[in-house]
């Protein structure tokens, strides 16, 4: 194969492909673990994990082997016939989420609108809704993939515009604001979709009692409440899923991402019978949901997650990290925020555009990126080391102390 240099392949890219990201300029071909390295041999340390796909670490070696065995058995089948794979990382999925049934999908998104269809046709068909009235709660602020439909609940201009008409049946509500929920419940409301921890928005924490506070919400109005843990899940905050922080038990788990190993789009929506079991034959699908190489893969990401301990990994690490952070002197941040292995760092105003500094972190060999023009994010995979972290802690405070 011919070799490129990085500005060959920034060109090209920037010629052939549609400019739907801004990617910070570098190019990377090879990575193992925490570490990735451009053409010319550059290493760097990744402190994005492909927006917490990489938990495990670039191409762990035990995922690795259940590709390359399961590609040499059976790759797919579509969901017209049984394999020996999809029951097996249903019973898994099922047991770590404490839900009854899995419904698979590929992408985060995909999970969210099974999540959205889901709690509408709940809605209709066990609530007693009537026929279109459906009405779901979302917040400000929200990330939740890039369908027409979940851009039409999308506040973020850039994301929504342009794109109508949008998909009716969203009240946006503003984000850890309880008082704003309870006056949009109403008779036809039939589910609320929340972020534990909005990542996107810039790693946004709520209050302490918010997620709670939703559960009883729920409760008291027979309303489904469904956290959205493509990000914040698996491990990323230092428990298996972030409402485990608040000891919320919602109604559907929806994952993504990391549930992948970071080697294939592997997602899922994770509740109990009395809510899936909504579904019939030819209600809903995926030609590639549940295939076997994702199940195959799938089983040992969460399989690695559990060996490894990666939950009490981010926990110590990430309170060590966000230590480190709010120690370094700076007239430029103004707020360290996350928990766990999620950390955003709020620059001041007067420090200017964030990608300002995500360059230069570039330069010292980390590779942050920014959310909006004034928030770094710090999510490395969660097999980063402590000496690698103060390795990390140095670049920064380099950069921004
Ligand atoms: C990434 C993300 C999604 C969308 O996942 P895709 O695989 O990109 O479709 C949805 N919700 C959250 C919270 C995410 O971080």
């Amino acid at each position: 194969m011919t070799r490129y240099s990085s500005e060959e392949l920034m060109d090209m890219e920037q010629q052939y492909g549609a400019h739907n990201y801004h990617p910070l300029e570098v190019v990377i071909t090879k990575a193992e673990g925490v570490w990735v390295e451009d053409p010319e041999g550059r290493r760097y340390m990744d402190m994005l994990s492909a927006y917490s796909a990489v938990n495990q670490g670039h191409r762990h070696p035990r995922i690795i082997k259940a590709l390359k065995d399961q590609a040499d058995e059976l790759t797919l089948t579509s969901r017209a016939f049984y394999s020996d794979r999809w029951p097996l990382f249903a019973k898994k999925l099922s047991e770590l989420t404490g839900k009854d049934m899995i419904l698979p999908m590929n992408t985060g998104a995909e999970a969210v609108e099974t999540a959205i269809k889901t709690m509408r046709k709940w809605g209709y068909l066990v609530k007693g809704v009537e026929k279109d009235k459906a009405e779901i709660i979302v917040f400000e602020d929200n990330f939740h993939g890039r369908t027409v439909t979940i851009v039409s609940f999308s506040v973020d201009p850039i994301a929504r515009d342009n794109y109508g008409p949008y998909t009716p049946g969203f009240v946006v509500v503003p984000y850890d604001d309880l008082e704003a929920v309870m006056k949009a419940v109403n008779k036809n409301t039939v589910g609320i979709l929340v972020e534990p921890i909005q990542g996107e928005a810039g790693v946004a924490v709520p209050s302490e009692g918010f997620l709670k506070g939703l559960e009883e919400i729920a409760r008291e109005n027979n309303v489904l409440l469904a956290v959205d843990e493509i990000q914040t899940g698996l491990c990323r905050t230092g428990k298996t899923f972030a409402f485990q922080h608040e000891g919320v038990d919602p109604d559907l788990i929806i994952m993504g991402k990391a549930l992948g190993g970071g080697v294939f789009p592997v997602s899922a929506v994770a509740a109990d019978k009395e809510v899936l079991g909504v579904f019939q034959p030819g209600s809903h699908g995926s030609t590639f949901g549940g295939n076997p190489l994702a199940c195959a893969v799938a089983i040992e990401a969460l399989d690695v997650l559990i060996d490894e301990k990666m939950s009490e990994r981010a926990s110590e690490l990430g309170a060590y990290f966000m230590e480190g952070l709010k120690a370094i002197k700076s007239s430029k941040i103004k707020q360290v925020r996350g928990k766990g292995l999620l950390i955003g760092v709020v620059l001041e105003e007067s420090a200017g555009k964030a990608r300002k500094y995500t360059t230069a972190l570039k330069e010292k060999g980390l590779l942050c990126k920014e959310t909006h023009d004034w928030i770094i994010r710090f999510a490395p995979p969660l097999v980063i080391t402590r000496e690698e972290i103060d390795k990390a802690l140095e670049a920064v405070r380099e950069v921004l102390g």
